[in-house]
């Protein structure tokens, strides 16, 4: 008998419709053939932006209130004053130290304050601002390449059978058969996933201790959101060159060293 590693294939069965995140799509093609690649400052520049918007929501709201607030008391209005300013200081400093991190490859926040906790909060957020000025793919695909290089700079390693690769089901044929090749190589099994709760189902199963997934942006940033506080995951973005979930590539160099970032 062979002792070659050997990938293993999971498979669960859904009966719930498929790729939510695209909804909305009117079968037009997709900007540059669907490749969103976008440099990292993207990011910092929309996350930015998108912490000015949050700033300014809640100095509305301050300001809204104030005349409630004082007609119960004076002091209500300082108090309240201070309190936002010293949250909006606060997450400039962050959002600062996050950048500094970036730039440094330094770990200068704890993970959960950083990829695996408040980070994920401003990618969403970040998101969501940049979705209605019809920017969200683009900025999402940055906001994952500043969110991978802050995991890789935690330098984590796991055995092989503690990996687990996630792939979605949309991807090409000869894509698919890239992805075996690669789990075979270092024989991490490869769960397809039909939906990103099936997903989670499976990480919960399997309880992996380190996950690669593979998704387009916008399945990537709610999957991450709702994962990657519970386990590290490292993420790969699809390229949708037929549109939204039906023949996606990606890079399979990008995949291996995924891989091997976490397999010692
Ligand atoms: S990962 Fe694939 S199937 Fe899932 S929403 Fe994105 S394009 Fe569609």
């Amino acid at each position: 008998m062979s002792d070659s590693p050997r990938a293993e294939l999971i498979k669960l069965e859904t009966d719930r419709r498929l790729g939510h995140e695209w909804d909305e799509w009117d079968g037009t093609p997709l900007p540059r053939n669907g490749d969103f690649d976008s440099p990292p400052k993207l990011f910092f520049v929309w996350s930015a932006a998108a912490t000015a918007v949050a700033m300014g929501l809640a100095f509305g709201v301050l300001w809204l209130l104030r005349p409630h607030l004082a007609s119960i008391s004076p002091r209500l209005v300082t108090v309240a004053t201070w309190s936002v300013a010293i949250l909006a200081a606060l997450s400039w400093t962050w959002w600062a130290l996050i950048a500094a991190s970036y730039l440094l490859k330094r770990p200068l926040l704890p993970e959960r304050l950083a990829e695996r906790g408040l980070y994920l909060r401003l990618m969403s957020w970040t998101s969501r601002v940049a979705s209605r000025f019809g920017r969200r793919d683009w900025v999402e695909n940055a906001s994952v390449k500043v969110y991978n290089a802050l995991a890789l700079i935690r330098q984590r390693k796991v055995k092989t059978g503690e990996l687990l690769l996630l792939v979605p089901r949309c991807l090409s044929r000869e894509t698919l058969e890239g992805v075996l090749e690669v789990a075979k190589r270092y024989a991490v099994p490869v769960f397809v996933a039909t939906r990103g709760q099936l997903a989670r189902r499976v990480i919960k199963e399997r309880r992996p201790r380190a996950v690669v997934a593979v998704a387009c942006e916008r399945d990537m940033v709610s999957g991450l959101h709702d994962v990657a506080g519970k386990i590290p995951v490292l993420g790969l973005v699809l390229k949708l060159p037929s549109g939204p979930c039906k023949d996606t590539v990606l890079d399979l160099v990008q995949l291996e060293n995924w891989v091997k970032a976490y397999v010692a």
